[in-house]
């Protein structure tokens, strides 16, 4: 079953099973811990696997029989075989690698399929090319995970079946960064559709959307493109700006961005906020230059998290003390800021926030990206965007975490790790998004260690050492 976050659970999941597989993201987790919760009460043994399984492997032991890290059939069939209960502390088992290979969109299509009817208007399928990144962006999941292109003969079938299905497929390619083996790729499509039969949407980084690139893409039905660029003064690799920061970066990343929007309709720029390269106003303000100067695209915030163990970059953060045990329930990139930001307060930072978001969102920056959007899909998306959660919404809810740093006395210390006791402002919001499994989340679930990466790093070195000592 795939819960896109309307079903009613209670409804829709199966009373007696022997075995339940949850796959879950990090915001996922306290709902995943409840759902486990349940099936336990009733016998089941139950596994984790996914996101936040990678992430917070120590925690989602304390809920789970088996905390998987990376998943192949082999890890599958050892928790099939052994099946049992593990409890408290379920057993965490791991391959050394991402699969080789992974089911096509033939095989998934009894799960794809009733998942798409639930989508209102637009059916996107989705499907892999690729997994891991060969570049290494210190914060991202993908950065120690090494690229290996799938097999495009799977690819290929998959296009061809998808033309069985619809009659013009919109595909989306969830690959870390699309686009890595550009001409393989761009092969096997070719090989498998005629030229724009299928509409593709990808993330791709801006060092591989070149303009013969894009010619290409465009040629074969490309409609979308989420190019990341993070920071003005960070990340330069991936968008091949090198050592270019500030307004030079600005510029050129515009330039290009603009380039990109003259062949492909739809382009997401993301940005990260509150990096640590980042200080005072300026980051924010040249944000809004290039909103300015680039106003046919979209641009996505997020805020600087630090998920578990995902990156290397978050033992130096958990070193630091910086890291803020805010629930799972809000680690989405935009519900809460896990980390102390270096060279802003807290109050600063929210506020230098709304200011950006408000501007991007503003009336008149929704006229600019409307009359910059040619197409008819893209500038009602881009529209829809700006005044629903992602635009208008988060600008309410930043504004809310702005007040209440000043006016909730919970807040301040909290966010400052005076204390971990957490606002109920945010146990109140997980209890309502919870809904009836709220009574189903164990004790506890709501906290987590948030240095639990750095003690499972230091406690055996430090261990080995003590062994050492004795002998
Ligand atoms: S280019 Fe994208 S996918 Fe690759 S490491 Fe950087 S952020 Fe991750």
């Amino acid at each position: 079953m795939c819960y896109t976050g309307f079903e009613d659970l209670t409804a829709e999941l199966p009373a007696t099973v022997d075995l339940v597989f949850i796959g879950a993201f990090t915001e996922a987790a306290q709902l995943a811990y409840a759902l486990s919760n349940q099936f336990r009460s009733r016998g089941a043994i139950t596994v984790i696997g996914g996101p936040h399984a990678r992430c917070y492997p120590q925690d989602a032991q304390l809920y789970f029989d088996y905390v998987l890290g990376f998943t192949d059939k082999s890890v599958v069939n050892a928790v099939l075989n052994d099946c049992a209960p593990h409890r408290p502390m379920g057993v965490y088992l791991s391959a050394s690698g991402q699969p080789t290979s992974l089911p096509g969109v033939r095989e998934r299509w009894k799960f794809i399929e009733p998942t798409l009817r639930k989508a209102p208007l637009i059916k996107m399928v989705p499907m892999l090319g690729s997994l891991g990144c060969p570049y290494h962006c210190s914060f991202c999941i993908d950065s120690v995970v090494p690229y290996q292109p799938l097999d495009f003969d799977v690819v290929k079938e998959d296009l061809t079946f998808l033309l069985t299905k619809f009659k013009r497929p919109l595909v989306a390619f969830h690959d870390p960064n699309f686009g890595v083996q550009f001409d393989s790729c761009m092969d096997a499509i070719e090989e498998a559709v005629p030229a724009g039969a299928v509409d593709f949407a990808a993330e791709s980084s801006l060092s591989l959307l070149s303009e013969p690139h894009l010619i290409r893409m465009k040629r074969n039905g490309f409609k979308a493109l989420l190019p990341g660029i993070e920071s003005w003064y960070d990340m330069g690799e991936k968008s091949r700006t090198g050592r270019l920061r500030g307004i030079d970066k600005v510029l050129e990343v515009s330039a290009h961005v603009n380039m990109i929007l003259k062949y492909v309709p739809y382009v997401q720029t993301n940005f990260v906020l509150g990096l640590d390269g980042d200080e005072g106003a300026e980051p924010f303000e040249l944000t809004k230059r290039f909103v300015d100067l680039t106003p046919g695209a979209f641009p996505g915030y997020s805020l600087l998290s630090a998920f578990g163990q995902a990156a290397p970059l978050n033992l130096e953060y958990q070193r630091q003390g910086r890291v803020i045990p805010f629930p799972f329930h809000f680690l989405n990139n935009n519900g809460a800021m896990n980390l102390e930001p270096r060279n802003y307060s807290w109050s600063g930072f929210y506020q230098h926030v709304i200011d950006l978001t408000r501007y991007s969102f503003s009336r008149k920056a929704i006229f600019n990206r409307a009359r910059a959007t040619n197409a008819l899909i893209p500038k009602w998306l881009n529209v829809v965007r700006a005044v629903s959660s992602e635009g208008y919404g988060r600008i309410n809810y930043y504004t809310e975490i702005r007040r209440r740093l000043d006016a909730d006395p919970q807040f301040r210390p909290f966010f400052e790790q005076l204390t971990t006791e957490l606002p109920q402002f945010y146990v109140d919001r997980v209890r309502k998004d919870l809904g009836p499994m709220w009574d189903w989340l164990p004790e506890g679930a709501l906290y987590h260690d948030a240095n639990a990466y750095l003690k499972s790093e230091i406690l055996p070195e430090m261990e080995t050492r003590e062994a050492r000592l004795v002998v």
